[in-house]
């Protein structure tokens, strides 16, 4: 048998509600999913089909734990999402079947490095160190399927020091859950463990060391972060 030569890190995970641990194997989003956000990032909502990105699995902040303010930025966003946690593997996942994938659901916020995304796509480069850095996936406890369904309506809602920045309703999502797990598992093989960041409404905006983040999705949770 061989052994790790350095220490085996750590297994990033979620606290269920109601007891236990998801553990995260990887963390995609998708980009554009809410026609208001499109706009208020200057695309063209008719146009522009969702897409994927992704982040690293250990870029989850739970617990309502602090999260730094990371480096090599001046301009961090928020952009609150609804997460899906995936309970099933598979691919090339027909819509129709898309939600027997899904464990649950969760709050989570999409922290964003604006400044070096902006610079990404006016160069044509990667969005990686814009999207997929430490401690940009503050992420609440995830609701079971079992317990709360599938939510496919309900007010999702951002504040930032208890001022709402971020107010829809995830009945907006230009695609909703199924079609996102059916067009993301014809690229890559979905397994227990992943999670879904589905896009973010409309609303975004920068914070500050000091700020508290407060996020809540009807009928699924809330996720809360404080940026020091
Ligand atoms: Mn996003």
């Amino acid at each position: 048998m061989s052994e790790y030569v350095i220490p085996k890190p750590e297994q990033p995970a979620v606290p269920v509600r109601g007891g236990g641990l998801f553990p995260v194997r990887r963390i995609y989003c998708v980009g554009r999913n809410y026609a208001e956000h499109v706009r208020e990032m200057g695309g063209d909502a008719e146009r522009e089909l969702p897409f994927f990105f992704a982040k690293p699995a250990d870029a989850v902040v739970i617990r309502s734990a602090d999260m730094p303010y990371p480096p090599m930025t001046k301009e961090l966003h928020h952009e609150m999402e609804l997460v899906v946690a995936i309970g099933k593997g598979g691919a090339n996942i027909p819509e129709r079947e898309a939600l027997n994938h899904v464990y649950g659901y969760a709050a989570g916020i999409d922290m964003t490095r604006r400044d070096l995304q902006a610079e990404a796509k006016k160069a044509g480069r990667p969005w990686e160190m814009s999207k997929g850095f430490d401690h940009s996936a503050p992420i609440g406890e995830i609701a079971p399927a079992s317990q709360i369904g599938h939510p496919a309506q309900g007010k999702i809602v951002l504040s930032v020091n208890g001022k709402v920045r971020q107010n829809s309703d995830i009945a907006n999502m230009i695609w909703p859950v199924s079609g996102i797990i059916a067009e993301l598992s014809r690229f890559v093989r979905l397994e227990p463990g992943d999670l879904i960041f589905t896009g973010t409404p409309e609303g975004v905006g920068p914070v500050s060391r000091g700020d508290v983040l407060e996020g809540s999705i009807s009928g699924v949770g809330t996720v809360r972060v404080r940026v020091v």
